[in-house]
């Protein structure tokens, strides 16, 4: 198999919460020689340095700086959470069963989470002699299943079911002597007393590749883990050029991003404003020579329900990378980025497909507008095209994702210079 899809697979069955989707950033960006930052600290900045920061475990922007000042950043942001169940305090529902107490976590299709293997993963606080601690935590078992309903006791269940968050999706973890034993395999995989924690079930089936030609690759959380991992990629192996490239993971974005780690907070600006200060540079000179590429995946039409689609922008899975569009700016897609970015992916040798909502249907939200309202640039929405999108197994093309990478790796290779009002040059 390719290598590519290899190395996507074994971060899409490593990344098994947001905590654990960052710590696989993190790990690359390390392995590449990049030196951590922290807020609490003083920085200083060396020409040809490679840096990164984090925000609460859950966030990260990682950069690096070229000889000499640049004409500005090229910036790209996807997220790192995905539409899960949370587990909740108190998280034990007793009786004949042991049943978890859980909660939505985002607005996920829960039907695909019914008749599965689960398990639970995430971040965990523990005591510590002066303080707590936080630690990842993958249970990394089949522990729990939430199962269906026999149709001899639902006969409608084919006929279009209203699933119940707080009765259908209780997920089962043993008989009436498992109660307790939660805590204790926490407590074990923790390493102490448990102060607090931030865990979400996840599904047991691994990454795999399908189809006549293995053309298809499904997993959990593809939205936006396949974006996270090819920026990444694209971020790390892009040639050097006029511009800092600026890779950007927030947390948060299935529930509104309005959080510190979430591209609603003043994370990048933040860090922009920083690097600024500490090599003497005028953030807002350099801003006018900046992009934004707010990744995040794109639905292709779906192949029994083509009906979905815009009858003139239906993107098709591995028919290329999606460039986004709205009227009303939900996505950030306009006529000067989208003109840029067509040109990128001509760079790439990639193929633009379109994508806009039935203009009766509202579709999604997503990171870009959301982070322009603090670091205001140029802006266009992409991703990959995909299937089953907010399922707990979700599909996107091999093809897409090699040419995600390739795009990402010509984008970061690349400046941006305005030398007229209304031109763009891409060097
Ligand atoms: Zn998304």
């Amino acid at each position: 198999m390719d290598t590519t899809i290899q190395a996507l697979q074994e971060y899409m069955n490593s990344a098994h919460s947001v905590y654990h989707a960052v710590a696989g950033v993190v790990w690359a960006l390390e392995a590449e020689g990049y030196v951590q930052l922290r807020e609490q600290d003083a920085w200083q900045l060396y020409p040809g340095g490679k840096y990164y920061v984090t925000r609460g475990d859950s966030a990260v922007i990682a950069f690096r700086l070229g000889a000499g000042k640049p004409e500005g950043f090229m910036m790209a942001a996807a997220h790192a959470d995905r539409p899960t169940f949370k587990w909740k305090e108190n998280g034990e529902l007793k009786g004949a069963y042991t049943r978890l107490a859980v909660e939505r976590y985002g607005g996920m299709l829960m039907a695909p989470w019914l008749d599965r293997p689960l398990s639970l993963a995430g971040r965990v606080l523990v005591e510590t002699e002066d303080g707590v601690e936080s630690r990842l935590v993958d249970l990394d078992r089949d522990l729990f299943m939430i199962p269906n309903v026999a149709i001899h006791m639902n006969r409608n269940a084919n006929e279009g079911y209203a699933w119940n968050p707080a009765v259908d999706m209780l997920p089962l973890a043993g008989g009436k002597d498992a109660a307790g034993k939660l805590d204790g395999l926490l407590r074990e995989a923790a390493g102490g007393e448990i102060l607090g924690h931030d865990l979400f079930l996840y599904v047991r089936q691994q990454a795999t590749c399908w189809g006549l030609d293995n053309e298809y690759l499904s997993a959990q959380a593809l939205d936006d883990l396949a974006c996270v991992w090819c920026a990444m990629q694209g971020f790390l192996a892009a040639r050097e050029s006029g511009s800092v490239p600026v890779l950007c993971v927030f947390d948060s974005e299935e529930v509104g991003s309005q959080t510190a780690q979430g591209a609603a907070s003043g994370l990048l600006e933040d860090v922009l404003e920083r690097i600024c200060k500490d090599q003497n540079w005028e953030l807002k000179q350099l801003l006018s020579q900046s992009f934004m590429l707010s990744a995040d995946n794109a639905h292709a039409i779906h192949p029994n329900h083509p009906e979905y689609a815009d009858p003139s922008n239906a993107p098709t899975v591995n028919g290329g990378v999606v460039l986004k569009f709205n009227a009303n700016q939900r996505y950030t897609t306009d006529g000067v980025s989208a003109a840029i970015f067509r040109k990128v992916c001509q760079r790439a040798g990639v193929k633009a497909q379109t994508y806009c909502n039935r203009a009766d249907i509202a579709g999604g939200s997503t990171l870009g507008n959301i982070s322009l309202s603090h670091v205001a640039v140029p802006s266009a929405d992409i991703g990959l095209p995909q299937l089953a999108m907010h399922s707990c197994y979700e599909t996107v093309g091999t093809r897409d994702v090699q040419d995600m990478v390739e795009v990402m790796r010509a984008y970061y290779g690349s400046a941006l210079i305005c030398p007229t009002e209304g031109s763009f040059v891409l060097e």
